[in-house]
């Protein structure tokens, strides 16, 4: 990356290329700017690709009469529909706000006009957008010097032909080179893996306290050091995180808990000073310490345990992941006694409220609350072959819920690994998914028949009894050697005659098919989850 940064995945679209060349035919300039400028250069593919422009919001709608103007902060979303970016009105397939029916065919390239920031009295929102002349000044209004680049993609000087690549400050996309303009040596800082605040970091996070999410949040997605200045200053200003509204919170947080780093994530949220505002919950565990056996050495206080749980997490879901994460986030308040002799009685209810108000608070919606309040409670189910049977297993499938199963084992595998025990799947969760498909799937079943014991008693007046049990038994035998007879005719037909014999009669000419189909199907699922 040093020398010459030359990104071969990404390539720049045309939609991208139509909007700045039809702004720079208009006389504006145009460049594209933020994070897809730092994508390309950490040989990333970009997200999403936005346009900055001297040219007023009206002035681009000028240029694109078929886009919309979003929202109040400068910024027009052009559509490309089909690649083709239309100039004759009417749109009409579009809803009366001007946004396109048919989402999925259009695309939306958002161009914002320089803009620099204006005071924020309520460290929220900007009190007015205030436009700006010159590219400098809208890059010097971003946040970190890695977000603060720009270049222009239809400018570029074929790679081999330049004499002197103008080394470090050129990017190549395609074979082709293009000046990256860096007013704030963010391309340094990309290669030394450094977020730094634009500016004073300390004004920069007073104007707008969610860029210390932000930076935490750059630094665990890029594996990005936040450089010393800038960690000051998110120290000093962490209590203002107050003032931002916890939808914005939300949104930087999960993607702290979805990157590669989500507890190095936290961890700096905690030593920010940030996390005991958010979720004040965490560190209450800071001291808690649960020396129970399978604690070992550097997991043993629930708040090294919780965070350990939350890296070790297998599953890439935001809702397991959290779960992880809150898992025995009741264990500070339950806890009675002292070391060896502590108990955390009912910690996995009282958790499971917790991690519901700590949801809410952060505003996620009423799907994710249930599923990580469901996977908490649940988390300690009990389970150990040869001791829990079938009717065992069956009821904590019927507690979780059999779609919940996966999760459930995900967060126990995450309990385990980040109480530093060394195997993630012991033979004893193996053994469990497998009785988990042995009793949901109960292929083997009357169930399947196309008819049922009321069937029998409703049309063949076959008194209520074990008699009718014992014909869907033979009837089921007979379907799995010839699956064609698994019709409601038939299978009446069929009843008719068996209904002659006796119970005791009927129960043998059953017996043996099922049981042979039994055990095979049990050879079956045994060998996929490896348990015999
Ligand atoms: P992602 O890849 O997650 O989209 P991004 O850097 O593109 O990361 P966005 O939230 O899409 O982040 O913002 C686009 C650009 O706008 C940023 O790169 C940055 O230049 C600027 N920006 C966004 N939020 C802020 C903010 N709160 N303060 C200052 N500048 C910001
Ligand atoms: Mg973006």
């Amino acid at each position: 990356m040093a020398e010459g940064m030359e990104n071969e995945r990404a390539y720049i679209p045309e939609s991208v290329l139509g909007v700045i060349s039809g702004l720079k035919a208009g006389g504006f300039e145009a460049y594209v700017v933020g994070g897809c400028v730092r994508d390309l250069i950490l040989e990333r593919v970009p997200k999403d690709w936005d346009v900055a422009t001297d040219a007023k919001p009206d002035e681009v709608k000028g240029i694109f009469p078929d886009s919309v103007y979003e929202n109040q902060f400068g910024t027009v979303g052009v559509k490309v529909r089909n690649g083709e970016i239309r100039k004759e009105a009417p749109f009409e397939e579009d809803s009366a706000d001007g946004l396109p029916a048919d989402k999925d065919a259009v695309e939306i390239i958002e161009v914002t006009t320089y803009r620099i920031e204006s005071k924020y009295s309520d460290k929220r929102r900007p009190d007015e957008v205030k436009f700006a002349k010159t590219l400098e000044e809208d890059l010097s209004r971003r946040d970190f010097t890695i977000n603060a680049m720009a270049f222009d993609p239809t400018v570029s000087e074929s790679k081999a032909l330049s004499k002197e690549p103008k080394e470090n400050k050129t990017i190549t996309i395609g074979g082709k080179q293009y000046a990256v303009i860096d007013f704030f040596g963010g391309l340094q800082d990309i290669r030394q893996k450094t977020i730094r605040a634009v500016g004073n970091a300390h004004e920069r996070f007073d104007e707008d306290a969610l860029r210390m999410m932000r930076a935490i949040r750059f630094s665990v997605q890029l594996g990005f050091e936040i450089e010393k200045g800038t960690l000051l200053a998110i120290r000093n200003n962490s209590k203002h995180i107050v003032h931002v509204s916890y939808e914005r919170i939300q949104d930087e947080f999960s993607k702290i808990i979805l990157s590669d780093a989500p507890a190095r994530g936290v961890e700096l949220l905690h030593e920010a000073g940030i996390l005991d505002v958010i979720i004040p919950e965490i560190g209450a565990g800071y001291d808690v310490t649960q020396s129970h056996h399978h604690y070992y050495g550097p997991y043993n206080t629930v708040y090294k345990h919780l965070l350990a749980s939350l890296e070790k997490c297998p599953s890439e879901k935001l809702e397991v992941r959290l779960a992880a994460m809150l898992h025995d986030i009741g264990k500070p308040k339950s806890k009675r006694g002292e070391g060896e002799n502590a108990t955390f009685y009912n910690h996995e209810h009282i958790g499971a409220r917790m991690a519901r108000n700590i949801l809410e608070r952060l505003k996620y919606s009423r799907k994710i609350i249930d599923k990580v309040e469901l996977l908490v409670k649940n988390h300690m189910f009990y389970y150990n072959v040869d001791e829990v049977g079938e009717s065992g297993v069956r009821r904590v499938v019927k507690k979780a819920g059999l779609e919940n199963i996966k999760d459930l084992i995900d967060v126990r595998i995450a309990d385990r690994l980040g109480s530093g025990v060394p195997k993630a799947v012991p033979y004893k969760l193996r053994h469990f998914r497998f009785m988990v498909d042995k009793v949901s799937n109960d292929p083997i079943s009357a169930k399947q028949l196309r008819i049922n014991g009321n069937d029998l008693m409703r049309e063949l007046g076959i008194e209520p009894g074990p008699k009718i049990g014992a014909i869907l038994d033979v009837l089921l035998a007979r379907v799995i050697d010839d699956p064609a007879l698994n019709e409601k005719e038939k299978l009446l037909n069929l009843a008719k005659e068996l209904a002659r014999n006796n119970p005791e009669q009927l129960r043998e000419m059953a017996k043996e098919k099922i049981e042979e189909e039994r055990e095979k199907e049990e050879k079956n699922i045994k060998k996929r989850y490896h348990v015999g």
